[in-house]
């Protein structure tokens, strides 16, 4: 409330009351309690967190409960092309934490992010080197990543690191320091929140590795590359990525390579996105194939209840997919 506005609603109420009591010893009374009335309503500013993709919610939100407002950018397109809004130009402004994967794959956000006035934490510059992982590394068919930049000016990184849980156990703690820092009333909270997040990872990561065990070697394809930091954890490893840039369908080149990869196999998976159109293999090979939806951005992802971890349920989500096509083959 304005200064201005709050001596206007004291004085109508100090006039209500004096009329209505018209005694001056009950005049300090009505004060006093419509002074405390008034301190009732200014609950301590939520932080406003800005966040630029859903499994960045999810994590926050995990670590910061209800000590927060965490919003996320409008999810027009996927992160590779992606259409700013004014409300989120707004939205990331008026911000004081700005969570983001960073400029090697969100490059529409940079200069937003640096107008604002608001502490940013890229997910890329947060975590350590040691577990990033670089395209040129051996991964599927590695020769798909050759001349290719689709994920910006820096192509050094693959930029998918929420689909590392170590990466993001990481994040985790950052993220903690950060806001004891910039709330120093919450600091229990966000430690008791992190603490555990990073063992239900630990936990469920072994959990993961047990259910992909039994699949280990089936074949199978993925839209684009954005799996390979979780089939690293977990001992998968895809046939083949359809595409290097996600807006862009496989092209002829890429289907006769497929095709010849496809030779031999008799039935496989093809995993796709709700981001991207479908690609149709079944005109370039003779194997049976499976069609799958992943969603490595968690964007159908609904609340999950209370005591489950938001985090936790959107990479179980995607192993229960993938299990659950595999185990058909
Ligand atoms: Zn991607």
């Amino acid at each position: 409330m304005q200064f201005s506005g709050y001596l206007q609603t004291l004085s109508k109420g100090v006039v209500a009351c004096w009329s209505s009591l018209g005694w001056a010893v009950l005049f300090g009374v009505c004060v006093s309690l419509m002074t405390l009335n008034v301190s009732a309503n200014e609950t301590p500013q939520k932080l406003q967190v800005v966040v630029s993709i859903p499994p960045l919610k999810f994590i926050a939100e995990d670590v910061m409960g209800e000590q927060a407002d965490v919003r996320l950018i409008s999810q027009n397109g996927s992160p590779h092309h992606k259409v700013m809004r004014p409300s989120d130009i707004q939205m990331l402004l008026d911000a004081d934490l700005i969570l983001w994967v960073g400029q090697e794959l969100e490059q529409y956000l940079v200069r937003f992010v640096n107008r604002s006035k608001a502490t940013s934490l890229p997910l890329i510059a947060h975590t350590s080197e040691e577990n990033h992982r670089h395209p040129d590394e051996e991964h599927g068919a590695s020769d798909d990543h050759a001349g290719h930049s689709h994920h910006g000016h820096n192509n050094s990184v693959d930029p998918h690191l929420w689909m590392s849980p170590t990466a993001v156990q990481e994040y985790v703690a950052v993220l903690r320091d950060h806001l004891s820092a910039m709330t120093p009333a919450h600091a229990h909270d966000f430690k008791t929140n992190s603490e555990r997040l990073m063992a239900a990872i630990d936990e469920s990561r072994l959990a993961w590795q047990v259910q992909v065990k039994p699949y280990i070697g089936q074949p199978y394809f993925v839209y684009h590359d954005a799996y390979a930091y979780l089939e690293r954890e977990l001992g998968l490893d895809s046939v083949a990525v359809l595409t290097v840039n996600p807006g862009v369908k496989p092209s002829a080149k890429k289907l006769g390579q497929l095709s010849r990869q496809l030779s031999g196999v008799t039935q496989a998976c093809v995993f796709y996105e709700p981001e991207f159109q479908q690609v149709k293999l079944d005109r370039v090979t003779t194997a049976q194939l499976h069609y799958q939806l992943l969603d490595p951005l968690g964007s159908k992802q609904s609340l999950p209840s209370s005591d489950t971890l938001q985090y936790i349920e959107f990479i179980s989500r995607l192993v229960g997919d993938l299990t659950g096509c595999l185990s058909k083959l």
